[in-house]
C-alpha cells in the first residue's frame, strides 16, 4: 500500500528533530521541497548574524588584534566537527582548505609513509575530484592507479576491493557514501582489510558527514577528508575538514609546507619544522569568515545528534523508496540506490532515460533534486530540516510530471551546472 499523506504527517508529528526546521532560513516559508541538502545545505537562521559579528566587531573594530582569537580557528572548529559529527577524538580534525586540496595533502603524506609501494587504489565510480587527485598524485610519483569497479547503483563490493589489495598498494581512496547512488561502505571493515595489506585508507566523508553514524575512532580509521557545505550547512565554498588519527600525526608530513603548520610560527624561523599535532596539516591563513558559518552549521548538527539524524535519514529515504515504487516505477523510473536502508546514506537516486528533463520540470514546480550522469535524479532529503510530508509532496509532483508528460517541454541539452 502506498503511504498516505496523513501517514507522512504522523511521522512528522512523532519526529524528535522537527523543531530544527524553524532554525533554517526558508525552510518554513519558501514553499520549496528542497531535496538537495546533500549538495548545498540550507542556511541556518543564525548564520548571517554570526558572519556580521565577525565582520563588524572582530574585523571592523578588532582589526589585526583579533588574530589572537582567530589563530586557532582551524583546530577549534575542527574539534567541533570531529567530536560532534565524526566520532573522532579532540585534536584529530582540522578545518582547512577544500576537500580536493585536503585529499591531495593526505594522499601524498600517506604515500610517503608507505615507501617502496607503487600503487594507489580508488573506486572507478567515485566522485571525479577524488579520481583526478589520485591520478595526478600517481602521475607525479610514477605510481600506478588501480581503479576498482563498482556497481553504479549498489556501490562497491568489499570482496572486489579486497582483491585489489596486496603488498604493492600504498593508499586506498574511497568515499564512505557514494555521491551518486548513496551506497554506504563499511568503514571499519575496509580499514581493517587495508591495514591487513599494509595500506592506509583516506576516506572521503563528503556525503557521509551529518548523514550517517561515523565512529572514526571505533572504526580505527586513519585518514579522512570531507565537505562542510553539504549536510553540515557551512555555506557555499565553506572550508573542508581533514582527520588524521592521533597516533599517525607525527609520522606523517603533508606536502605543502606552509607557515600555519610551523612550530613557533611567529618566530619566522629559517626552516620548516611542523608542530607535532593536527596543526601540521594546516598550510596558510584560515578563512575566518567562512569558518564562522561552518561553526553555526556544525553546532546545529551536533545538537541534533548524529544518531537521530541518521535514523531520520533512513526513515525519509525509506518513505521515498516506497512512494517511488508505488507511483514512479509504473512510468519507467527505477531505483538506482541500495534498497536496504542500512546500506545507504541519506540520499536516494532514481534512474529514468529523461532524467535531466524531469529534473528541470521538478525544479519549475518547486521540487529541488539534482541531476547526475548518466540518467539519474538524485534526491537528498537532509534529515535536519526536511519533513516527511516534503518527501510525500515531492514524489506526488514527480508522479504528476510523469503522468501529464510535462517534462517533454524541457530541453534535453544540459546547463553548465546540474
Ligand atoms: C562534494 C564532494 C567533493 C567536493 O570537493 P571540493 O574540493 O569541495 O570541490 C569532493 N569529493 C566528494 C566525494 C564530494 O561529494
Amino acid at each position: 500500500m502506498d503511504p498516505t499523506r496523513a501517514a507522512a504527517q504522523a511521522l512528522d508529528d512523532a519526529d524528535p528533530l522537527a523543531g530544527f526546521r524553524a532554525r533554517f532560513t526558508g525552510a518554513g516559508d519558501d514553499g520549496l521541497r528542497y531535496l538537495d541538502g546533500n549538495s548545498l545545505g540550507r542556511m541556518p537562521r543564525e548564520t548571517p548574524a554570526a558572519l556580521a559579528r565577525v565582520a563588524e566587531q572582530e574585523w571592523g573594530r578588532g582589526l589585526v588584534g583579533s588574530w589572537a582569537s582567530w589563530i586557532d580557528v582551524g583546530t577549534r572548529v575542527g574539534d567541533l566537527v570531529g567530536t560532534g559529527v565524526l566520532g573522532a577524538r579532540p585534536g584529530e580534525v582540522l578545518l582547512a582548505d577544500s576537500t580536493s586540496v585536503d585529499l591531495y595533502k593526505l594522499l601524498v603524506a600517506a604515500a610517503d609513509a608507505r615507501p617502496g609501494r607503487d600503487a594507489l587504489v580508488c573506486c572507478a565510480d567515485d566522485f571525479p575530484t577524488d579520481r583526478y587527485v589520485v591520478a595526478g598524485v600517481a602521475a607525479a610519483r610514477g605510481m600506478t592507479v588501480r581503479e576498482v569497479p563498482a556497481d553504479v547503483d549498489e556501490g562497491l563490493d568489499p570482496a572486489v576491493l579486497a582483491g585489489a589489495l596486496d603488498g604493492r598498494v600504498a593508499v586506498v581512496v574511497l568515499s564512505a557514501v557514494a555521491y551518486r547512488s548513496g551506497a554506504l561502505v563499511d568503514v571499519a571493515a575496509v580499514t581493517a582489510a587495508a591495514r591487513e595489506a599494509g595500506a592506509l585508507v583516506v576516506w572521503d566523508l563528503s556525503h557521509a558527514a551529518g548523514a550517517v553514524e561515523l565512529d572514526l575512532a571505533a572504526a580505527g580509521a586513519d585518514l579522512a577528508v570531507g565537505c562542510t557545505y553539504k549536510y553540515l550547512n557551512g555555506g557555499p565554498g565553506a572550508p573542508a575538514f581533514l582527520y588524521v588519527r592521533r597516533e599517525l600525526q607525527e609520522e606523517l608530513r603533508q606536502p605543502i609546507w606552509g607557515w600555519f603548520g610551523q612550530r613557533d610560527q611567529f618566530a619566522m624561523g629559517p626552516a620548516y619544522d611542523p608542530v607535532p599535532g593536527i596543526g601540521r596539516f594546516a598550510v596558510g591563513t584560515p578563512p575566518v569568515l567562512a569558518a564562522a558559518a561552518v561553526e553555526v552549521g556544525v553546532r546545529l548538527v551536533a545538537e541534533a545528534g548524529i544518531g537521530r539524524l541518521a535514523a531520520k535519514g533512513r526513515a525519509l529515504t525509506a518513505l521515498l523508496v516506497d512512494l517511488a515504487d508505488a507511483w514512479l516505477a509504473p512510468h519507467g523510473v527505477a531505483l538506482a540506490s541500495p534498497r536496504d536502508p542500512a546500506r545507504r546514506g541519506a540520499h536516494v537516486t532514481l534512474a529514468h532515460p529523461h532524467a535531466w528533463q524531469l529534473t528541470q520540470a521538478l525544479v519549475d514546480r518547486g521540487v529541488v533534486p539534482d541531476f547526475r550522469t548518466p540518467d539519474r535524479v538524485r534526491l537528498g532529503p537532509a534529515p535536519l530540516y526536511t519533513r516527511f510530508v516534503d518527501v510525500w509532496d515531492a514524489l506526488d509532483v514527480f508522479r504528476g510530471v510523469l503522468e501529464d508528460r510535462s517534462w517533454e517541454g524541457y530541453p534535453e541539452e544540459r546547463s553548465r551546472v546540474t
